[in-house]
């Protein structure tokens, strides 16, 4: 069990240690819950349900298709129909099992629904287990911009199993792994290494070494959003590396093409050959990612047929850029990096070509 310590929001991580209905019991005090899932994880969704009435809930499950676009708000509209249909109170409990994409839209739902719902988020890949799920940012798609409606609204509880991870595709299995390469580039150089050291039992999903990978990916999360829930300082802020790149990989490509986690991948090479071009790094630093990402089956640069010009567009509209200058969250050694502003373009694109 992991803590995020956020005072009167604090709540607790666990990583497969108890069984799901106490869990939640423990946590709230009402008897009605909306568990809401896709359709890929519905014998997961099927098991939980009945761990909820085990406990007394009154459960309503509601399947939504899978897919980014289900972050928007007419789904969101229809949770909240069901909501209101069950006659919801305010101690009614949301329960997102799924991916970050039912994460954050059943997030949000329980964030505005009569001003605020308590909610436990059951993450069912692994981007989820490590990212969307701790954190409390909640939110749907704008045609305007993806996340642009959300809140910062904490969960109860995250309740991680991993076998629940058994189900899931390889190609999004290895995506999720992205993110947790991230956390040891900016955050702790001890962990890249025994990343470096576990590529094959990383590969073969062992349980032992991904609930060790998980609790270290929590652990470093929450130790940040314990620091700056509301991206308020600029330290939260860290946990974009590799994002401004990927961003712009994943929209020239076309939403979808490449898994947010691919293209964070080659977003990270990209930007740690950027921090060495204005001499912040050296060219081992980036090897190294460059070699581990690759081992995990991940790509490690953009496709030489998206015009550098049009990734560069894209990286303008970056939310993390301040009066019309490049930002970027580039690395200073491996375990350490900084939101560095004011980089040229033609750096960028020296970096893309
Ligand atoms: P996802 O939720 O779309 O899940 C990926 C695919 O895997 C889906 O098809 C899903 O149905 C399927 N799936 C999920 N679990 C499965 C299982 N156990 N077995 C079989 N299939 C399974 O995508 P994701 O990568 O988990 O999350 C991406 C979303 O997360 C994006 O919308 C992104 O914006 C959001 N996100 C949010 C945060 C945050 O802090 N809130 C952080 C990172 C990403």
């Amino acid at each position: 069990m992991l803590h995020v310590a956020l005072a009167e929001r604090g709540y607790d991580i666990a990583i497969t240690a108890c069984d799901f209905g106490p869990f939640v019991r423990q946590r709230t005090v009402g008897r009605l819950a909306l568990l809401v899932h896709d359709t890929n994880v519905t014998p997961h969704a099927r098991c939980a349900e009945v761990h909820l009435r085990d406990v007394n809930f009154d459960v309503r499950r509601v399947e939504i298709p899978p897919g980014e676009g289900q972050k928007c708000l007419a789904t969101a509209s229809r949770l909240y129909d069901e909501l209101a249909e069950m006659r919801a109170d305010r101690q009614t409990l949301v329960v997102a099992l799924g991916g970050g994409v039912v994460g954050d839209l059943a997030g949000f739902v329980a964030a505005t629904y009569n001003r605020g719902l308590p909610f436990v988020q059951v993450p069912t890949t692994l981007l989820a287990m490590v990212d969307s799920s701790v954190g409390g940012k909640v939110g749907i798609n704008h045609a305007r911009g993806k996340n642009l409606i959300g809140a910062f609204w904490q969960p109860v509880g995250v309740w991680i199993d991993t076998t629940l991870l058994e189900t899931l595709p390889d190609r999004e299995y290895r995506s999720g792994l992205a993110e947790v390469v991230k956390y040891g580039v900016i955050l702790d150089a001890d962990f890249f290494g025994y990343l470096e050291g576990r590529v094959g039992e990383l590969l073969a999903r062992d349980a032992a070494t991904l609930s060790a990978v998980i609790r270290r990916s929590c652990e470093l999360k929450a130790d940040v959003v314990r620091q700056d829930e509301r991206e308020e300082t600029g330290l939260r802020a860290v946990l974009n590396y590799g994002h401004t790149f990927g961003h712009a990989f994943e929209a020239v490509a076309g939403y979808g093409t490449w898994l947010h986690g691919e293209a964070v991948a080659a977003g990270m090479v990209c930007a740690s050959r950027l921090a060495e071009r204005l001499g912040r790094v050296d060219d081992v630093t980036t090897r190294r990612q460059r070699d581990l990402l690759a081992a995990l089956g991940l790509p490690t640069r953009p496709d030489p047929a998206w015009p550098v010009e049009a990734l560069v567009e894209a990286m303008r509209s970056d939310k993390k850029n301040v009066g019309g200058k490049l930002r970027f969250v580039l690395p200073s050694r491996l375990g350490a990096c900084q939101l560095v502003g004011g980089v040229a373009e033609e750096e960028v694109r020296a970096v893309l070509a």
